[in-house]
């Protein structure tokens, strides 16, 4: 066990030796990369030509309207290529792909989002692409198994277990140890052992170096809450990463309830990392079924059980049939359809904004665009 990478009790690297070794080294590679002014200003570079950074923050002057209470501004990440907030880290790490000469990129995908971003990065930089995914997420996300499809990759279905999210990590990482020599592992949450967690979060932190930017810039001021969504975590620390130090900001992460770990789960290990995870009666990770599938994870990023032990942050849980609302609401007030996912943010901000006084400020960060939930709504309103 490796003492790097954690965050009081939570994350480590619980790992058999052969692939602590591999994460050694990628921890090595990843520790020198981002100190490498000639590697940042390639990320940056293709944040912005590619990507399309930065993207918006959004006053959001209905929805404030209609909650006659704090402003709300909308961190636009649904804007980005590929429509989430997923590419900044797909970028950030197949740049340290290529530097540590993998030939083959490796993923896994639960609702197939992550392994879209990952394909697309691959054909981009023309690497040999496989996503393992569980055989059921399959069946259920045939589009999405197309889309990698066409962009060059191959999907694996994993037909273990459930099926689903767990068991295509389980199988990602066997491959991970076996081909390590050109292979590397985009993993797409900040979740895992360490350096993961780590590298996930300082990719995904332009999302918080951004809004704090733009924030100053419109409000002159800093914000009085930062909302967000939270699945393994990615796009909540990278949406809080550049105000934790600022006490004043309220950084608030939002659970779906039927996969609440932070507000329901307990301190265990998944994945080879200590966090807060939803145990079955076996003490088994317990399978979660949310109508957002970014964010069916029994376990969640490190930092954020950290942050809720230590009551830097707060995590709060909302029904589906409020984030089904949200997503309603804010498409037809703002003319913005969040992902599912967003969702349960917007579904908060409902909630938080009108016990504000007008003259507070929150950001939800959008992170992402709702038009792959579009069908799924369909069927929700008229099945
Ligand atoms: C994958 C996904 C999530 C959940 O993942 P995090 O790592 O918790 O951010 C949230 N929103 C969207 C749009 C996603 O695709």
């Amino acid at each position: 066990m490796s003492q790097k990478g954690f965050y009081g009790e939570f994350g480590g690297s619980f790992v058999p030796g052969p692939l602590q070794a591999v994460l050694d080294r990628l921890d090595d590679a990843f520790q020198t990369a981002k100190t490498d002014a000639e590697f940042m200003k390639e990320y940056r570079h293709y944040l912005r030509e590619y990507v399309g950074r930065d993207n918006p923050l959004t006053f959001a002057q209905n929805l404030t309207a209609k909650c006659q209470g704090a402003k709300i501004y909308l961190k636009r990440e649904d804007l980005n290529h590929t429509g989430s907030h997923k590419i900044n880290n797909a970028i950030g790490q197949i740049l340290l792909a290529k530097r540590m000469g993998a030939k083959r990129v490796i993923a896994e995908t639960g609702a197939g989002q992550h392994g879209v971003a990952t394909a697309t990065a691959c054909a981009m930089f023309n690497m040999e692409c496989v996503i393992y995914m569980g055989k059921t997420d399959v069946a259920r996300q045939a589009l999405n198994v197309f889309r990698m499809e066409l962009l060059g990759a191959k999907v694996v279905a994993v037909g273990k277990g459930q099926g689903r999210l767990k068991e295509a990590v389980d199988e990602a990482l066997t491959d991970f140890v076996q081909n390590y020599q050109d292979t590397f592992y985009l993993l797409g949450s900040a979740v895992g052992p360490h350096p993961f967690p780590e590298m996930v979060k300082f990719f995904q932190s332009v999302v918080s170096e951004e809004s704090k930017r733009q924030i100053l810039d419109k409000e002159g001021r800093l914000p009085d809450a930062i909302l967000a969504c939270v699945g393994g975590g990615s796009n909540a620390i990278g949406a809080f990463a550049h105000y934790i130090e600022d006490a004043s900001v309220r950084l608030i992460g939002v659970e779906p309830k039927e996969a609440a770990t932070l507000t329901e789960g307990i301190p265990g290990t998944i994945h080879g990392f200590k966090c807060l995870v939803l145990l079955d009666e076996q003490g088994n990770p317990q399978p979660t079924y949310s109508i957002a599938a970014g964010l069916d994870y029994p376990g969640v990023g490190p930092e954020h059980s950290h942050l809720q032990a230590s009551g830097r942050a707060e995590y709060v849980a909302v029904t589906r049939q409020e984030a089904f609302d949200a997503f309603l609401t804010l498409s037809k007030t703002e003319g913005i359809t969040p992902a599912l996912e967003s969702a349960h943010a917007v579904a908060y901000a409902l909630k938080l904004a009108p016990q504000l006084s007008p003259d507070k400020i929150i950001i939800v960060n959008l992170s992402g665009r709702g038009d792959k939930d579009v069908a799924q709504v369909y069927d929700m309103l008229n099945g």
